[in-house]
C-alpha cells in the first residue's frame, strides 16, 4: 500500500510539472503571437493611408464622405456632370434645387441655357415642347410601373414583362430624370415638322448645354436604345467637348476623370 501510495504521488507531481509546462509553453506563444500580431499591423495601417490618399483607388466606406467633401467644392457646377444609369444609382442624399418651367420641374442650373435654346428655336419656328423632366423616385416607381403593366396587357407573364420594362424604362434611383438634368422634349404636330426638330436639337443643344443622351448604335454602353427625345443638361463646355467627340456620356467621364477637362 505504501509503494502504491508513493508511486501514485510521484506520478501526480509528474503530471504537475507538465500541466504547468505546458501552461507556460502557452502564456509564452500567446505573448509572442500579440506581439508579431501588433508588429503586423503596423504596414496595413500605412497602405490604408496610401489607399485614402490616391484619388484614383476604389475607396473604403470609411473615407469616402472626405474625398466627396474635397472633390465636390462649393458650386453646383460639378453635379451637372453626376452618371446615373442602370449601374450608377443616384446617391440617396442627393439635393436638387428645383426651378419650374411651364408645366415641367428642372434644376435651376440648366433653367437660363434652356430657354435660351427654346427662343434660338424659336425664331426658326420651331417649338420645343417638354413632356417630362424632374422625377421624384416615386414618380419613376411609377412609370416602371407603368411599363410593366403595358406588357403585361400585351400578354406577357409577369417576369418577362418586368424585363422587356427594363430595356425601356429605369428602375426607381436608376433614372437621370431623377437628377433634374434630363429632359424628355416632344413636338405636337406633323411629322416632316417633328423630324425638323429632332434634327435641329441634334445640330444645336449642345451649343445650350444640353447632349443627346442615348445616341443611335450606343445601347452598349448606355444601356438603352435610341431616344431623340432624352437630353441630358451637362454644361456648355463638356456638352461641346462630348459633340465634338462623338462620345456619350459614359465615355467622356471615363476619359476626363471628376473635374472634366
Ligand atoms: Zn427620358
Amino acid at each position: 500500500m505504501t509503494m502504491k501510495n508513493t508511486t501514485r504521488r510521484n506520478s501526480f507531481a509528474r503530471s504537475l510539472w507538465i500541466v504547468f509546462a505546458i501552461a507556460a509553453m502557452a502564456i509564452f506563444m500567446i505573448v509572442l503571437k500579440n506581439f508579431f500580431f501588433s508588429m503586423g499591423n503596423e504596414p496595413s495601417i500605412t497602405a490604408l493611408e496610401l489607399q485614402t490618399s490616391s484619388p484614383s483607388s476604389d475607396l473604403s466606406p470609411t473615407s469616402r464622405p472626405a474625398q466627396i467633401e474635397k472633390t465636390k467644392g462649393p458650386a453646383k457646377t460639378e453635379d451637372v456632370l453626376i452618371l446615373v444609369n442602370k449601374a450608377h444609382k443616384l446617391p440617396d442624399d442627393y439635393t436638387i434645387d428645383l426651378a419650374t418651367i411651364e408645366s415641367v420641374k428642372v434644376d435651376k442650373v440648366l433653367i437660363d441655357d434652356l430657354k435660351a435654346m427654346r427662343k434660338a428655336a424659336q425664331k426658326e419656328n420651331i417649338s420645343i415642347r417638354m413632356e417630362s423632366a424632374y422625377r421624384t423616385k416615386a414618380e419613376q416607381e411609377k412609370t416602371f410601373n407603368n411599363a410593366v403593366s403595358e406588357y403585361v396587357k400585351q400578354g406577357l407573364l409577369r417576369n418577362t414583362a418586368v424585363e422587356r420594362a427594363k430595356q425601356v424604362a429605369a428602375l426607381p434611383g436608376y433614372s437621370e430624370h431623377e437628377t433634374g438634368l434630363a429632359i424628355d422634349f416632344s413636338f405636337e404636330g406633323h411629322a416632316e415638322k417633328q423630324a425638323k426638330m429632332w434634327n435641329w436639337l441634334r445640330e444645336n443643344a449642345y451649343k445650350y448645354g444640353f447632349i443627346l443622351r442615348y445616341p443611335e448604335g450606343a445601347k452598349h454602353i448606355t444601356g438603352y436604345t435610341y431616344e431623340p427625345w432624352h437630353y441630358r443638361y451637362v454644361g456648355k463646355q463638356h456638352a461641346k467637348a462630348i459633340y465634338n467627340q462623338g462620345l456619350v456620356l459614359e465615355e467622356y467621364l471615363s476619359g476626363v476623370g471628376i473635374n472634366g477637362v
